[in-house]
């Protein structure tokens, strides 16, 4: 009699190939005695020996407490490794009644493809990796990016922070989707947490970008700069995000000393009087002080190479949207690397007067167009995420009034599925971390370290269940009474879209998209 298949050690993950029911019927089977046969597919070919040890549990067997491993992150090319893995298991599986079966047509061509591109490109491994992943529901190596607050003190108020804007009403309540009350703005990282979430993500590969961003000014942290330097000196690509009025001359020697590989200037506005709208505390000198200084670094780091690339960033809101051109010339004046512009999406009611109307938009719009080849000219390069969110904002007004203009994904994710947990992870600086940058707890760093997280069975189920994107399989990721569940209303103004657009890009150009299985873990 043929072997009972064994997909899965979970009843969706094997019933998505065997048919509804399956589960069941074949562990009866392998429990009554029948022999079981891991078949070797793309969820299967990396976890063979955890298969086959539940698949001998279930027939009343112990295999040997350690079986051979297939390192996918290390092994030079797959399909070689695969071939020597699957001899050694064959010999640990030996008169157990498991076996192997066949290596499936699309593991081999999938495992073959990413061998010859990384032939072809070595430096494609870390993201061909995660990519990977996404198709054997695993993650082979760290995120992209690792997002870390630092600290939720900040020494200004912008209007469209979600945090610290004198609009928000009741700060000092918590609420559901933002933890973040009067009392909590003193939160500062811990130096020892701070150095083993490095080293976590160190080990685990994520070397390509380090974001200091978020909950607020990262600059005010007391170690600040030994932060930057911790992070440059393990050779990892530091992005940091300031609002500018603390870049002075020792931050701007600090970057420029460790190489620090990207400033964000998050500065929002180009002229002094829009400056003082968008940040009521500050002082109208400060804008040209800031961009004095910011000239300042741009000399210096050319002297040396070029590092930090600076990226000059506008949030367009209501407040600001007649500047998106008169912004690029800014930047051509100081000689920033880059321009990103951004659509401001609302933390509230109350801060909703400063959502952009159809005719502010239309300007503002324009004014990037405009920007664009003032950029060409200047040699600055505009991150490409704005033509996403222009072009999904602009069909929200066509939208019923309950699919609001900020809301770029309404319905996109539903579609295709959220692949932020293969890309990016974030800290905050309480040391809970999130999902995604939205506010949805999956650990706590002052229980456990990133490492085990990452890995772990709870990031794990998160990560499949936002990949399948089925509102049956929903997860509840709020903490202390704020945040959100996995899949929830956030989701439509998602502040991932530019890796999940990516990956999904990718995976149609790789040919990879046809064997993307989206099954949740119950
Ligand atoms: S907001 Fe929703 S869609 Fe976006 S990354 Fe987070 S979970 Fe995914």
């Amino acid at each position: 009699m043929a072997p009972v298949l064994i997909y899965d050690d979970a009843p969706l993950g094997h019933d998505h190939y065997a048919g509804k029911g399956d589960f069941l019927r074949a562990v009866d089977r392998v429990r009554s005695g029948d022999a079981a046969s891991i078949p070797v597919t793309l969820t299967t070919f990396h976890r063979l020996g955890d298969l086959a040890r539940f698949a001998a549990a279930i027939r009343g067997r112990t295999l040997p407490p350690v079986l051979p491993v297939l390192d996918v992150r290390h092994e030079p090319q797959l399909v070689d490794g695969l071939r020597r893995h699957l001899r050694e298991m064959q010999v640990a599986l030996r008169d157990t009644g498991v076996s192997l079966g066949e290596v499936h047509r699309d593991a081999d061509r999938v495992l073959s493809d990413f061998d010859r591109r990384i032939r072809e490109n070595p430096a494609a491994r870390p993201n061909l990796l995660r990519l990977l992943g996404v198709v054997c529901d695993v993650a082979f190596i760290g995120p992209h990016t690792f997002h870390m607050d630092i600290t939720n003190h900040c020494n200004t108020n912008c209007t469209f922070c979600g945090l610290h804007s004198p609009l928000l009403q009741d700060p000092k309540k918590p609420m559901l989707g933002r933890r973040f009350t009067e009392g909590w703005k003193g939160n500062k990282r811990d130096w020892e947490e701070f150095c083993n979430l490095i080293d976590d993500l160190d080990k685990l590969g994520a070397k390509e970008d380090i974001l200091f961003n978020g909950e607020g000014e990262p600059l005010t942290h007391p170690r600040a700069f030994d932060m930057v330097k911790y992070v440059c000196d393990k050779g990892m690509n530091l992005t940091l995000f300031s609002h500018g009025q603390t870049v002075r001359e020792k931050a701007i020697q600090t970057f420029v000393d460790n190489d620090m590989h990207m400033l964000y200037w998050s500065s929002h506005c180009a002229s002094p009087e829009t400056y003082v709208k968008m940040q009521p505390r500050r002082k109208l000198a400060e804008f040209d002080e800031n961009v004095k200084y910011m000239r300042m670094l741009v000399e210096r780091k050319r002297k040396k190479n070029n590092k930090p690339h600076i990226v000059m960033a506008m949030v367009i809101n209501a407040d600001n949207f007649h500047e998106t051109e008169k912004f690029m010339d800014v930047a051509a004046f100081i000689g920033v690397d880059f321009v990103r512009y951004q659509i401001m999406h609302s933390c509230g009611d109350s801060m909703n007067s400063l959502l952009m109307s159809r005719e502010q938009f239309e300007i503002a719009k324009a004014g990037v167009e405009r920007g664009k080849k003032k950029a060409e000219a200047a040699g600055i390069k505009v991150i490409a995420n704005i033509d996403f969110q222009l072009k999904s904002c602009e069909q929200t007004y066509e939208l019923p009034e309950d699919v609001m203009s900020f809301h770029w994904s309404h319905d996109l994710y539903t579609q295709t599925g959220c692949l932020v947990a293969w890309f990016f992870s974030r800290a905050f600086s309480d040391g809970l971390v999130s999902f995604c940058c939205h506010d949805k707890i999956v650990g706590d760093l002052r229980r456990e370290r990133f490492r085990t997280m990452w890995t772990g069975p709870d990031y794990q189920r998160a990560r499949l269940n936002a990949k399948a994107f089925d509102p049956n399989y929903n997860i509840d990721m709020t903490y202390a009474g704020c945040g959100t569940p996995l899949l929830a209303g956030d989701c439509a103004w998602c502040g991932n879209y530019e890796f999940i657009n990516k990956a999904l890009e990718d995976l149609e150009t790789n040919r990879w998209k046809d064997v993307l299985r989206r099954v949740p873990l119950a």
